[in-house]
């Protein structure tokens, strides 16, 4: 005979199949064949947000809209890791404070944007959990990238404008992670798969960039460049069938991408969201717009 208040403890059970062991008539093989299709902890959605303007922090828009739509259909985070594109450095490094200051890299905005904090708390223990993931001993360099612990850095609008429409109570732990400037695209890739382990511990790792995203053309009011049409056309299908070298590889693109991308920043956190897709994931794409002549804020929710 099962022990059935052993039988819960040992098995982490969802909801459904508490119901099923309420009824009598449920035979231990039906409780296992449940079980076996449960997950015991719910595997997090991965996402890549265009975070386009800084006043989307502030604005209620078309796009703080379908931020706020995504976080309502997915699971409330354990964590946050943003790779923002807007820390890049020598060496990967994920921030280790326990309170991340709330920095505002941007000018010429109104004074309402400079008075936003957003004051998550950070998380030191997670951080060493990544860092620990990531150890930096010769042997492990063979397979693995060194990510150090940062206490200097803190929140920046990459991370926060996004987040203050999504968690407007900052009360999620919130880590970010910053690009190697040394990295070839590739060994980005390998970075984004280092921190896989991470979606099923509950955290959500965000990418926030624009997958086009050229500051010297932009202009207000105007339609997408031809060359954002035809670089969404590119990279759209490669995104949907996870072809991820491809995207790394985005030099072979041809000269829709060079102007889409002219410095690889806003870019390569797409990569880091696209590095985690398992075979098993689907993908959504939302907040899929062309603006201001020269710059995409397609996002997507890997889940
Ligand atoms: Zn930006």
């Amino acid at each position: 005979m099962i022990n059935r208040r052993r039988f819960i403890e040992q098995c982490a059970l969802g909801g459904a199949a508490l119901m099923a062991l309420s009824n009598d008539s449920v035979s231990a093989k039906t409780m296992v064949q449940e079980l076996a299709g449960a997950k015991a902890t719910p595997v997090m959605p991965v996402l890549f947000l265009g975070h386009g303007t800084p006043m989307n922090a502030i604005e209620l828009n078309t796009f703080s809209a379908g931020w706020k739509r995504i976080t309502e259909s997915i699971p409330t985070p354990t964590a946050i890791l943003c790779v923002s594109a807007h820390w890049e450095t020598s060496g990967t490094k994920v921030t280790a404070m326990q309170t991340p200051p709330t920095i505002h890299d941007f000018g010429g905005f109104p004074q309402e944007l400079f008075d936003t904090q957003y004051p998550a708390p950070g998380s030191p223990e997670l951080a060493a959990e990544i860092a620990q993931h990531t150890p930096d001993d010769q042997e492990a360099q063979n397979m693995k990238h060194h990510v150090e612990l940062d206490h200097a850095w803190g929140l920046d609008h990459g991370a926060w404008s996004v987040l203050n429409q999504m968690y407007p109570l900052a009360n999620i732990p919130t880590l970010q992670l910053s690009l190697d400037t040394t990295a070839k695209p590739l060994t980005h890739l390998e970075i984004a798969r280092q921190l896989a382990f991470l979606r099923s511990k509950g955290v959500l790792v965000i990418g926030s960039g624009n997958i086009a995203h050229n500051l010297r053309t932009m202009r207000p009011g105007v339609d997408p460049f031809d060359w954002n049409v035809e670089f969404d056309n590119i990279v759209t299908p490669l995104i949907q069938e996870n072809r991820v070298t491809e995207l790394a590889e985005y030099h072979k693109l041809g000269a829709a991408a060079q102007l889409a991308i002219p410095t690889n920043e806003h870019y390569l956190p797409m990569l880091y969201a696209a590095a985690l897709r398992t075979k098993t994931d689907d993908i959504q794409f939302f907040n899929d717009q062309l603006i201001l002549g020269s710059m995409s804020m397609k996002s997507f929710m890997i889940f």
